[in-house]
């Protein structure tokens, strides 16, 4: 692999030089988070190869990077990120960069975010990262991507073009999948026992997400924040608390038991757990289940 991205270097460094050189071996991408690198994934084809930088079940917010995935950064073309703080470790990663240049996309970029207490109550003037989760504010992403492309790969960018308007298609199928499925629900109350990162999905569908964590998992609820949380679903009649596959399920049933409700799954699908990627589980099968979900949840005809 790494004589590969070396090969790939070179190649490059000649098409910086003549202008005319194609690109003798696959596009090299590494991506934060899952969704970017399912996304890249899919727009290369197999003009490219994808990586994810951290591993199975790591916490992209709190993260921190070893001297070997520097070394892994550093041989490749192009790094996928999401931006708005998700990454707070990246900055520091990418000066320490040995020689080498590598291309970075910062995916919020240009997209209208959502400020942080506009979704939970928490997070005061801190923008939420977590766009991945409106489908059209993906299909830019995806657009974008098959750009960056084909500014390393020049020659690919008919095949790049293509792969994106399919991906796009299939996210617009899913938007209306969410879009019908959500539609005439008893509740629209997401109640999450962990952090807020349905923001987007909840202001694409007209829902509202209440997470007792801010945006970061990092910070622990407090006994107060629990017992508001008891008190609004009281109030409001609501018996489903989502919860998050990555994390313990103690606080999600202590909740459900106080409201005398259940817990069901939400993926925020920043990561794969070990078992998820041996699987192959992809994006669009991890939203299937949480439309499922949240069909389950809210009571949708
Ligand atoms: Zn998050």
């Amino acid at each position: 692999m790494k004589s590969l991205c070396r090969v790939l270097l070179a190649s490059t460094l000649a098409l910086a030089a003549t202008g005319s050189a194609p690109l003798a071996a696959k596009v090299r991408i590494m991506a934060t988070v899952f969704p970017l690198r399912e996304f890249a994934a899919a727009v290369a084809g197999d003009r490219g190869e994808t990586e994810l930088l951290l591993p199975p079940g790591a916490v992209v917010h709190t993260w921190q990077p070893r001297p070997g995935d520097i070394r892994k950064l550093a041989e490749c073309h192009l790094l996928l990120f999401i931006g708005a703080n998700l990454e707070p470790w990246l900055p520091g990663m990418v000066k320490a960069l040995p020689g080498g240049k590598v291309r970075t996309f910062e995916a919020t970029e240009g997209l209208a975010l959502i400020e942080g207490d506009e979704a939970s109550g928490h997070d005061h003037g801190v923008m939420d990262p977590h766009v991945w989760l409106d489908f059209e504010l993906d299909a830019r992403i995806v657009r974008k991507i098959a750009d960056e492309l084909s500014l390393i790969d020049p020659d690919g960018r008919p095949v790049f073009m293509a792969n994106a308007e399919k991906l796009i298609a299939r996210l617009r199928d899913l938007d209306a999948k969410f879009r019908n499925g959500l539609a005439g629900c008893r509740s629209k109350d997401i109640v999450l026992a962990g952090h807020g990162a349905f923001g987007y999905l909840a202001r694409r569908y007209g829902l509202v997400q209440t997470a007792l964590y801010g945006l970061s998992p990092d910070a622990q609820p407090r006994p107060l924040d629990l017992m508001n949380a008891v008190d609004y679903c009281r109030r409001r009649g609501i018996r489903t608390i989502f919860f998050e596959n990555s994390v313990a399920p103690d606080l999600s049933r202590t909740l459900a038991r106080e409201i005398g409700g259940r817990i069901l799954v939400l993926h925020a699908g920043h990561n794969l757990t070990r078992d998820e990627q041996d699987r192959g589980v992809g994006f669009f099968e991890l939203m299937e289940e949480n439309l499922n979900s949240l069909r389950d949840g809210l009571g949708c005809r």
